[in-house]
């Protein structure tokens, strides 16, 4: 069964990825965008993490409850508010029960990716973040490991897609031949999810 502890692993664990990879996603962000991914998504991770140290929620629902909050009120840009709705939603569908197991992780996370697609409108081939969570939360029901490679493997065969959603469909087929930051950075969110599990 994973606890708060779990959740607030993956979240510190994600905020330290983030950090180190701060400047490969702002370079992803500056071909197709606007070069401020990387420190958008730094900024957020802060403070998710100062506010879990804060308020130290004590179930999984709460981690990802207030993490989604601090996303979408300190991360500018598109990313912000999908990826605060993805955990907003994920925790939201996690309740208010002290421990869940990975089945229910994974049928929560599937809802939080759904409401990332109703909020974004965007379908797996449109060159997002949807292009790793999709295939990531599909692997889920296997292991954690899976997921950060299916994760991986998504966010790289976003490369010679092009853009159909956010600021990279601007450049149209210039988008093409360039991974997505997006895609790049939900890899890392996954990641840190198997690496709170220790896989
Ligand atoms: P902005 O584009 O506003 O500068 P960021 O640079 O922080 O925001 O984030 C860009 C990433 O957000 C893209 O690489 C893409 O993965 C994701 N994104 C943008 N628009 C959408 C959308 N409608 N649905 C899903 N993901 C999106
Ligand atoms: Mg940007």
């Amino acid at each position: 069964m994973l606890d708060a502890d779990f959740f607030r692993r993956w979240m510190t664990a994600t905020a330290a990825s983030v950090d180190r990879e701060a400047e490969r996603l702002t370079a992803l962000d500056s071909p197709i965008g606007d070069a401020d991914h990387g420190s958008n998504l730094q900024r957020g991770f802060t403070a998710v993490t100062a506010a879990l140290e804060k308020e130290s929620p004590g179930t999984p629902g709460g981690v990802l409850t207030l993490a989604g909050r601090q996303l979408i009120s300190t991360v500018g840009g598109a990313s912000g508010p999908l990826y605060g709705t993805l955990l907003r939603r994920t925790g939201k569908a996690l309740g208010d029960a002290d421990e869940v197991s990975a089945e229910q992780l994974t049928e929560a996370l599937r809802a939080g990716v759904d409401a990332v697609m109703t909020l974004g409108g965007a379908a797996p081939g449109d060159k997002t973040m949807i292009d790793a969570l999709v295939p990531a939360v599909d692997a889920l029901g296997e292991s954690f490991a899976a997921a950060r490679a299916a994760a991986e493997e998504g966010a790289v065969a976003t490369t010679p897609l092009q853009a159909r959603k956010g600021r990279a469909s601007y450049v149209g087929e210039r988008s093409i031949g360039h991974q997505d930051p997006g895609a790049t950075s939900s890899a890392l969110l996954i990641a840190g999810l198997a690496e709170a599990a220790g896989e």
